[in-house]
């Protein structure tokens, strides 16, 4: 760590060393770094009471819900008569600024139940008393007051209001009263605080960023997809650009999976309603299943998984140690209920298909199979350029499946096969599903926005649930292990995370149309066909402009739609029986000879080089 940062970090540190006083573990920040996720959860949580202090303030009527401090910063649901309008934001803006520079104190007190009650009732915040009623089950609870604003908390808080200054609320959305869509419509705002100006500033450049580069414009302007009413929401046509860049990712996929040991496996999109009953997604997924299609009188289920095919697939035969580890993908296209609510381009839809596999191993090649899946995801991701990777292992939740010495073997081969890779990992205690431990490995876009893809899951209930077995050396029956995985999640939500990395501008070995021919006169034209056609000839994805434009608004064109390379064909080009060009972004690089034009280009198409430059 610089000298700079050690300063920063002092200076904040010294003034969160007071929140510890007489508070609960976890309240001692004076020796986390300011990036400590402690500190941005005591700040953002604070914030929340900021928001809900000032809008309480504000307006009459309004009851505050529940207002965590969540991964990107905080929330607050308000119960209001009407919905806030963004001349409401602005001014709960201002006077969230106006309490900041007032410093107030913020002190923790016990109250006894009855007098919490007490005191929410006489406020009319019915929803507090509520929550007081089915939550607090002491006689005492903790309560957090700042002037005249008190909130039920656990804490641990920041000591005043002067330490929220460097925060933001960036929107508000309908959400329900304990996210219950039968109970009350709540009014949800969001913010977020940092410990210091800087990230501040730099989270707003994102946000900014991110709007510049949203997938949805993008997809759009350069034809790539489509979400139309008519067809459905959350159901994605891909436009014939679109089909390429998702054609090439799928065709690397495969190339990769095949080298890296896999086979491939194509399963329906229906089956029968009883295969969900034994995999007990009919029971424990249903809210995300659509209702059954009547076939013959008999109940067919549209698939929201892809694994009860493999394993269908797995019980066909007699399988023995020898056969293991048997590694089985399948781009398998799924169907989810999503509420309209939350679907959003093709970063959540209700149809999409996963980069599904499944391995299935002995308790003894566990280990090894999930390096070579570490080392597997890694290097797919380098190939578009992620290099910065968080990683998480999540372990034995408190309702759980199977025997705890699995469990153990389980989530101790995770951690061997991380450390062995000396990947840095942090661990989600008690976090894994109901069926077994798992690592889930997040990315670092080209504008700092983290994005989870890879997710590796170890299963002891669908084995057991399908009585799958494979014989051992010493002739006895066992039940495999099961890994569920996948390393880009879906390749709708993939490719949308890509346009927006990218801002549009794809590699050349993804980009729809990699280069475009413009004939500076009509003179020229039968010159220009005939590189097009020699471009076309390499497979080089290539396109003539014949529209009889001037050669400035052809290029302008050309340059919208962020095709990588612009080939200008003029008289002296003819002559010269070469080419010039231009790269996207980057301007003009001169005539060259076609031969060696057409070289450079196929050899960064087939390296999936990210630059440009021949
Ligand atoms: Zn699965």
């Amino acid at each position: 760590m610089g000298k700079n940062n050690q300063t920063v970090l002092k200076k904040v540190n010294d003034q969160l060393v007071d929140l510890s006083a007489p508070e609960p573990p976890g309240a001692r920040v004076e020796s986390l770094s300011i990036h400590a996720p402690e500190v941005f959860h005591a700040l953002n949580h604070s914030g929340a009471h900021l928001l809900a202090q000032a809008v309480t303030e504000l307006f009459d009527d309004v009851q505050y819900g529940i207002g965590p401090a969540v991964e990107k910063g905080f929330y607050y649901d308000f119960l209001t008569p009407r919905p806030f309008t963004p001349e409401d934001l602005g001014q709960i803006k201002k006077r969230m600024k106006h309490i900041v520079k007032q410093n107030i104190r913020i002190e923790r007190q016990i109250w006894s139940r009855d007098e919490a009650i007490r005191y929410f009732q006489e406020q009319r915040q019915d929803l507090k008393v509520e929550l007081i009623r089915e939550k607090v089950e002491s006689d005492t609870l903790s309560v957090y007051r700042q002037a005249g604003f008190v909130d039920l908390c656990k804490g641990p808080h920041v000591p005043s209001t002067g330490y929220l200054k460097n925060f933001d609320i960036m929107s508000v959305a309908a959400s329900y009263w304990k996210g219950d869509e039968a109970s009350h419509s709540m009014q949800r705002i969001y913010g977020i605080v940092f410990p210091t100006a800087e990230g501040l500033t730099e989270h707003m450049r994102i946000l900014k960023e991110a709007q510049k580069r949203d997938h949805r414009k993008l997809g759009t302007q350069l034809d790539l997809f489509s979400i139309q009413e008519d067809i459905g929401s959350g159901l994605v046509i891909w436009h014939p650009k679109g089909s390429i860049i998702r054609h090439e990712i799928e065709k690397f996929w495969k190339e990769r999976h095949i080298r890296n040991g896999y086979d491939f496996i194509y399963s329906p999109h229906i089956a029968k309603h009883d295969l969900w009953k034994q995999s007990g997604h009919a029971e424990f997924y249903s809210d995300f299943m659509y209702n059954p299609i009547d076939l013959d009188n008999l109940e067919y289920q549209l698939k929201p998984m892809n694994c009860p095919f493999h394993i269908m697939a797995y019980k066909t035969g007699n399988r023995s140690y020898r056969d293991l580890p048997l590694r089985w993908a399948e781009l398998g296209t799924v169907y989810r209920y999503e509420r309209s609510g939350v679907l959003h381009g093709l970063l959540r839809v209700r149809g999409f298909t996963q980069d599904d596999a499944h391995i299935f191993c002995t308790p003894q090649q566990l280990e090894e199979e999930i390096q070579a899946l570490l080392d597997f995801s890694v290097s797919l991701l380098e190939v578009f350029g992620f290099s910065s990777f968080e990683i998480f292992v999540s372990t034995r939740p408190e309702k759980y499946v199977g025997e705890i010495d699995d469990w153990e073997l389980a989530t101790r081969s995770l951690v061997n096969a991380l450390e062995n890779r000396e990947l840095e990992y942090r661990m989600d205690e008690g976090e894994g599903v109901f069926y077994g431990p798992k690592i889930d490995i997040k990315i670092r876009d080209s504008i700092k926005r983290s994005w989870q893809l890879t997710t590796i899951q170890i299963d002891f209930n669908l084995p057991r649930r399908f009585g799958l077995k494979y014989i051992d050396p010493s002739g006895d029956c066992r039940q495999p292990i099961m890994i569920h995985r996948a390393l880009l999640g879906s390749i709708e939500r993939f490719i949308g995370i890509l346009i927006e990395n990218y801002a549009g501008f794809f590699p050349l070995w993804l980009a729809p149309v990699q280069t475009i021919v413009l004939p500076i006169a009509d003179r020229n034209m039968t010159y220009a066909e005939k590189v097009n056609r020699r471009l076309r000839e390499h497979l080089i994805r290539t396109r003539l402009d014949v529209r009889s434009e001037g050669l400035g608004k052809k290029i302008r064109d050309a340059e919208i739609e962020k095709i990588p390379y612009i080939i200008i064909i003029g008289d002296e080009e003819e002559k010269k029986q070469s080419i010039s060009y231009r790269i996207h972004q980057q301007g003009d690089r001169g005539s060259v000879d076609i031969d060696q034009f057409i070289t450079g280009v196929k050899s960064l198409i087939k390296n999936k080089d990210l630059k440009y430059e021949l």
